[in-house]
């Protein structure tokens, strides 16, 4: 493909669930494996790319607090599963030649890095592919917010968080054939119409920090390099002063 990417550094948001493939639990290695190669073919057109992803292939903690476990606990293992999905992917990258760092809101020194701003800025610049893990490290909150989050401290270009669907459409294309994709529209949008694209606080640090959101299909192959050039199907959420420049 002789197309140009359109951002020069972007944030990657994965559901832990992208991971598991046709599993009904955990990490599924063809899948993370095909994932990582998804994230070399934007590396390699020298895109800075970072990767926040979350844990609900394997723990969530609304779903343990509501088999009684207490909820801070509850968030706290699961912020613990996204460590490691976050190795999973890391060894994954590293398998294909990727240089990669795992850096985490909650410090396990033994495994990976702490999170610290300056030195991901560091790795990003020298080309290194970043992920964030353990969320924000705190509970009440999801890995959408941790990429948002990441993503604007890192003034990343684009937030792209890889869904199911090709984007954001009128009502739910798996289920109403006559569902239409919208292509653009604000983060007040999401945030007045109360559309499950990413939680609210994910969409108000985005909003309030300029950062773009792309919403698109991360289980199409090579639809991630695809969407990072501008082609095929997706949608874009952006303030009007952004939409406007
Ligand atoms: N979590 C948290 N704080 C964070 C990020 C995540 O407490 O900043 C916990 C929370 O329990 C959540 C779990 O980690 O349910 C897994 O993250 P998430 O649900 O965002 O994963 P995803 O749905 O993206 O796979």
């Amino acid at each position: 493909m002789a197309s140009k990417p359109q951002f020069k550094r972007v944030l990657l948001k994965i559901s832990g669930e992208v991971l598991m493939g046709n599993r009904e639990y955990g990490i599924d290695p063809d899948t993370t494996a095909r994932m990582a190669g998804e994230i070399k073919d934007v590396a390699d057109m020298g895109v800075q790319v970072c990767v926040a992803i979350g844990g609900g292939n394997i723990f969530r903690g609304v779903a343990g607090a509501a088999n009684g476990m207490d909820r801070v606990t509850a968030d706290y293992i699961g912020m613990l599963a996204i460590i490691m999905n976050a190795l999973a992917l890391q060894s994954a990258l590293e398998k294909i030649g990727v240089h990669c760092r795992v850096q985490s809101a909650i410090p396990v020194d033994a495994v990976c890095e702490p999170f610290i701003r300056r030195r991901a800025l560091r790795h990003v610049e020298k080309g290194r592919v970043v992920i964030f893990a353990a969320g924000i490290g705190n509970p009440y909150f999801t890995s959408d917010t941790a990429g948002a989050l990441r993503a604007s401290e890192l003034n990343c270009d684009a937030l792209m968080k890889g869904t199911k669907v090709n984007g954001i459409f009128t009502d739910d294309p798996q289920k109403n054939p006559d569902a239409k994709h919208i292509a653009e529209l604000t983060h007040m949008d999401i945030l007045q119409k109360n559309l499950k694209v990413m939680d609210p606080a994910a969409v108000s640090i985005a909003r309030d920090n300029h950062v773009p959101i792309v919403v698109f299909n991360i289980r199409e192959h090579h639809n991630f390099k695809r969407v990072v050039c501008g082609e095929g199907q997706y949608t874009i959420v952006r303030s009007p002063k952004a939409a406007a420049a």
